[in-house]
């Protein structure tokens, strides 16, 4: 018998477990989501046993004809579900995951050097735009590129886009990247557009995080103002770990993207194509065309906006004082709490969210906030009322947690941890009932 539990019990065992805690826990990372039994059918197929370098109909390998014809479809459905002619924009739906695809795309457009600019990333902005401290250059954009990032209005929680502008008139990039892992809001992109234009920088969006709600065309359309646009297709998107890039067909500063982007991925930076994925995400390309993905999306920013309301009531500050998509950020530090003491608590209540840098952040380790995202408990069918009760469990652990850092031998997180784990932990019971009424 070849079956997971019989051929390896040891390995059937931990997926047992992770899956009994993903359905067990209210599961509030924004970046995540539950594809569906469909696209977990493909990802499991046969389609993992093929070598298929190159694209449809110019491959290195014989036997391609059925990958042709998924890939094919799968590009068509990219496409169609992010509503983009044919004639005007390409796809490449290759990457292997939201940053290869990024490093693909400056891989394709830029020189060893040259000039980029991102959001940074202790304000929302993502580690492969750019990221680099005073001592380290941290990710391989900032090694190979020269990484200038833009950041909040403190007072606001908004992109400062004066200041963007500002910078790049002085700095000159070649590219300015849109798009974030912590942002609630929506992007500028015609003022971003106009920033790019007026220094002749390519603009790129990685929709990562919203592609979803991009596709049911509830936040604005990235498609009309960029360049190329880029994403993971495992997040709001809904579907299969993976990446793609959308190239306009045009040449751009005197570029063919088409070219120079396809290249990129293959032989630039990868080899042969995980057909299993592009077989998932042809199946939630499909679904992303859908009345009922459209009704999805609709609901994960109404479940989002509740959930904000009823944080903002509990006493709770927003960072940007709300939010236009699947996110919040929730500055704790007003409340005499940090985000890392309170992911703690929560995770320990099987509430599953991440501690997430807020402006005007000390330290990484020990961030001022939080992030809660409204997909994934959304897809688990979550209405309004249902995240109005999330945002009360949060705040009892809030409490727990408060309790727990008064109580604490010391003022450090590690000391707290400790405390937390110790089996003498006085808050036990409280933690127990909350994680029951949880799960
Ligand atoms: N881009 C953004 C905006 C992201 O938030 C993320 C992941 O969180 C990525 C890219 C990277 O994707 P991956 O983790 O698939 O490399």
């Amino acid at each position: 018998d070849h079956a997971l539990n019989n051929a390896d019990p040891e390995v059937h065992d931990i997926i047992r477990k992770e899956k009994e805690r993903q359905f067990k826990s209210l599961e509030l990372i924004a970046s995540e989501n539950f594809t569906s039994r469909a696209v977990m059918e493909a990802v499991g197929s046969c389609l993992t046993n093929k070598y298929s370098e190159g694209l449809p109909g110019k491959r290195y390998y014989g036997g391609n004809e059925h990958i042709d014809e998924l890939e094919t479809l799968c590009q068509e459905r990219a496409l169609a579900a992010f509503h983009l002619d044919g004639n005007k924009w390409g796809v490449n739906v290759q990457p292997l995951s939201g940053s290869p695809a990024n490093f693909e795309v400056y891989t394709a457009i830029l020189k060893p050097h040259d000039r980029i600019m991102g959001l940074d990333l202790p304000h929302g902005g993502h580690l492969s735009h750019g990221f680099m401290t005073p001592k380290r250059r941290v990710s391989g954009t900032s090694i190979y590129f020269e990484s200038m990032p833009y950041r909040l209005d403190e007072s606001t929680g908004l992109v400062d886009y004066d200041m963007l502008e500002k910078t790049a008139i002085l700095f000159r990039p070649k590219l300015i990247i849109a798009g974030a892992s912590a942002y609630p809001r929506d992007f500028d992109y015609p003022r971003m557009r106009k920033i790019a234009d007026s220094v002749g920088a390519f603009l790129m969006m990685d929709m990562a995080h919203i592609s979803g709600l991009v596709a049911a065309s509830v936040v604005g359309d990235p498609f009309e103002y960029c360049d190329v646009v880029t994403t993971t297709t495992h997040k709001s998107l809904r579907g299969p770990r993976g990446g793609m890039i959308f190239f306009r067909k045009e040449p751009v500063l005197g570029v063919d993207l088409e070219t120079a982007i396809n290249n990129a991925v293959f032989p630039g930076l990868q080899g042969g194509p995980h057909n299993h994925t592009i077989g998932g995400l042809a199946v939630c390309l499909k679904h992303a065309q859908s009345p009922a993905f459209k009704s999805y999306q609709k609901q994960v920013i109404a479940n989002c906006r509740a959930l904000a309301q009823r944080l903002g009531e509990l006493g709770y500050k927003l960072v940007s004082g709300g939010s236009d998509n699947h996110l919040v950020l929730v500055d704790v530090r007003p409340m005499g709490i940090d985000g890392a003491r309170v992911e703690k608590i929560l995770d320990l209540a099987s509430i599953t969210l991440n501690k997430n840098s807020v402006p005007g952040d000390k330290s990484a380790l020990v961030p001022g906030g939080i992030r809660i995202g409204s997909p994934a408990m959304t897809t688990r069918g979550f209405k309004e009322s249902e995240f109005v009760a999330t945002a009360e469990l949060i705040h009892e652990g809030v409490q727990i947690a408060l309790e727990a850092k008064s109580l604490a031998s010391g003022p450090k997180l590690q000391d707290f941890l400790k405390f937390v784990a110790s089996p003498e932990f006085p808050l036990q019971d409280k933690l127990s009932d909350l994680r029951k009424r949880v799960e």
